[in-house]
């Protein structure tokens, strides 16, 4: 067995890899981040606190301890190597994916991301990409930076090309970006997340990654993070948002990233992060089962 499972797993996750349907894993890539430093203490502390959450999703309707599903803790990087933190990243993706799992990935920045849709985008070539941020991540470059959390979105549009791309709860991005989008190379609502039921409908065949900045969310329920940005979404919108995603047929992959949790010595941003990573299990569960 490549893989083992951590000693300290997230809520109920603690079966075997090779067992297991949904690998969860972290990335603990604090690189690149512009502003405050600290998701790549996020894997971890989001494992600490789920020891106080119910294995029980009355959203979902399921329960953790009804699948199998193994953690293998944060990936090892190379704090501060950039290229070899996404090579290692992309390496491990793809060798949990040609075991024909499904992936759940914590950051990290969003950088960290990148590497794992490209993964996802080589075994399946027309993939879609649901984007929930409150930035663009559009850049070309940032600070001189190719790869950084702010442009990452935007390698992954050289990968997979025009209208792959679903963005929403958009509020914040240089001017360029948003012509950019204007252009016609990313699909994006701004501010609000509604539209999210019509393009579900849309790609409800397709395969779909789902990659979710938490900081699409309003500061006042997820201060937690390094960049936040007034006017987000309420933590009932995440869930709806949620709901939507119930009505896809092939999700193949989703992350949570960008908590920071020491900016919120409450802990109420992890507890937002750890109910939304239940969340994410379930329902990679009962999307596998659909199929
Ligand atoms: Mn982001
Ligand atoms: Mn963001």
């Amino acid at each position: 067995m490549k893989f083992k499972k951590v000693d300290l797993s997230f809520q109920s996750c603690g079966s075997e890899f090779d067992e297991s349907e949904v690998i969860i894993f972290s990335c603990p890539l604090d690189t690149t981040t512009s502003f405050r430093p600290g998701t790549r203490f996020a894997g971890n502390q989001i494992r600490v606190d789920s020891i106080g959450i119910e294995w029980y999703s009355p959203h979902r309707q399921a329960n953790l301890k009804s699948f199998k599903t193994c953690d293998i803790g944060d990936l090892d990087l190379p704090v501060g190597d950039v290229e070899k933190s996404i090579n290692l990243i992309y390496e491990t993706t793809k060798e949990i994916l040609n075991e024909d799992k499904k992936t759940i990935m914590i950051g990290g920045e969003h950088l960290a991301s990148y590497p794992v849709i490209k993964a996802h985008f080589e075994k399946y070539p027309n993939l879609k990409i649901i984007h929930l941020d409150a930035h663009t991540d559009l850049r070309e470059e940032f600070l001189g930076m190719k790869f950084s959390h702010a442009t990452f979105m935007r390698h992954v549009h050289k990968l997979v090309g025009d209208n792959k791309i679903y963005q929403f709860g958009i509020r914040s991005g240089d001017e360029a970006e948003f012509k950019w989008v204007d252009e016609g190379h990313v699909i994006q609502q701004k501010f609000e997340i509604d539209t999210l039921k019509q393009v579900c409908d849309i790609i409800k065949e397709e395969p779909v990654y789902i990659t979710i900045d938490l900081d699409v969310l309003d500061p006042g329920v997820f201060p937690g993070t390094g960049t936040p940005e007034p006017g987000g979404i309420s933590y009932k919108e995440l869930l709806w948002a949620f709901d939507q995603f119930e009505t896809l047929n092939n999700i193949v992959g989703l992350d949570i990233v960008e908590l920071s949790p020491m900016l919120d010595p409450s802990g109420a941003s992890t507890a937002v992060a750890v109910k939304t990573l239940r969340e994410g299990v379930l329902l990679l569960h009962k999307n596998r089962l659909k199929r």
